[in-house]
């Protein structure tokens, strides 16, 4: 059925295009990779880099500081010792985050000065611990001073840093927002311990607060009131929800998204104007397979692949998933 309904859609395209002069029964798709969307996944993160990026990239250097807040590797009265698990879930319970942003601003303002808006983001030590890097506006750019800071932050080590230049500060925003995480260590800084490979998502990897938006106070991840501050979303597409994050990453990039691109130029040749694209939805085929069959890749369309009806046919018929959502039926 499906395939009887695609046919037919090409035929008539092949009409359209025999009399235009077009090269008979090649059809021009566009190919993206479907990415798992986890902001741990060293594909995908360059999404959450970018936004990670856009919010650090509002705040005024001059005015900010760089704080860093680390664990012990024992809590509590006994000396009990935590292992990396189980102090993240304790941090997410007790809302660690939280409390330090709203035990720091109520200390500086005691003193008469005043924490604005900042962005957190959530980092790794090589023993499966977690750490933050808090940048946060002040009022005039001094020092918040580690005795502030270590007396509301008591879990661990604290470090605070300021931003020689405005270059200075692009070029750490920048790190950011190319990896994910602040330079200085090494890349397992932004990869998932793993112990927490085997959850199955919820993990954050930052968050803002006290932005300033349409007139009211923002939050994301932060003092938002909800339960879930500091874990991630779970994520939108059905098939990565019951997997843990060592499972979505795997499947990174083993299904494509294909359009069919109608255009008003010849199939299979390059033209600054590709058309419309039709959504055929996701393919059984990684998108690395694609790039084996070509290279023209067309900016702000994607991989474009040219084959003959037939073998689209051939590969729709096989390897597209869900054609009973095919658009084009009826
Ligand atoms: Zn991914």
């Amino acid at each position: 059925m499906f395939q009887e309904s695609v046919s037919s859609f090409l035929d008539k395209k092949a009409c359209v295009s025999n009399q235009k002069g077009y090269k008979e029964g090649l059809v021009d798709m566009v190919v993206r990779k479907v990415g798992c969307g986890s902001v741990w996944c060293s594909v995908c993160k360059k999404r959450v880099a970018y936004r990670m990026h856009r919010e650090l990239e509002q705040l005024d250097w001059e005015r900010a500081r760089h704080i860093v807040l680390s664990y012990k590797r024992v809590d509590g009265e006994g000396g009990e010792r935590l292992s990396g698990e189980l102090n993240y879930e304790r941090s997410v319970k007790e809302k660690h985050l939280n409390a330090f942003i709203r035990d720091l601003r109520r200390e500086m303002e005691r003193e008469g000065r005043v924490l604005g808006r900042g962005v957190w983001v959530r980092e790794w030590h090589p023993d499966g611990y977690q750490h933050f890097h808090v940048i946060v506006e002040t009022d005039n750019g001094d020092m918040i001073g580690n005795r502030l800071i270590s007396k509301v932050w008591r879990r661990g080590f604290t470090d605070e840093r300021y931003f020689k230049s405005k270059q200075h500060f692009q070029r750490v925003i920048g790190y950011v927002g190319k990896n994910g995480y602040f330079a200085g260590e090494k890349g397992h800084q932004g990869e998932l311990p793993e112990w927490a490979l085997s959850r199955k998502g919820g993990i954050r990897r930052y968050g803002y607060f006290g932005k300033e938006k349409d007139g009211k106070v923002k939050s994301y991840g932060l003092e938002d009131g909800s339960d879930d501050h500091e874990t991630e979303k779970k994520p939108k597409m059905d098939r990565f929800k019951d997997m843990t994050y060592k499972q979505r990453h795997d499947a990174c990039g083993s299904l494509s998204r294909v359009f069919l691109l109608v255009h008003q130029g010849k199939a299979g040749n390059d033209t600054d104007d590709a058309g419309d694209m039709v959504d055929m939805g996701e393919w059984d085929i990684p998108y690395n397979q694609w790039k084996e069959y070509s290279d023209r890749y067309q900016p702000r369309y994607g991989l474009i692949v040219s084959i003959t009806n037939m073998e689209y046919i051939a590969l729709a018929d096989r390897y597209r998933l869900n054609p009973e959502s095919d658009n084009l039926a009826g």
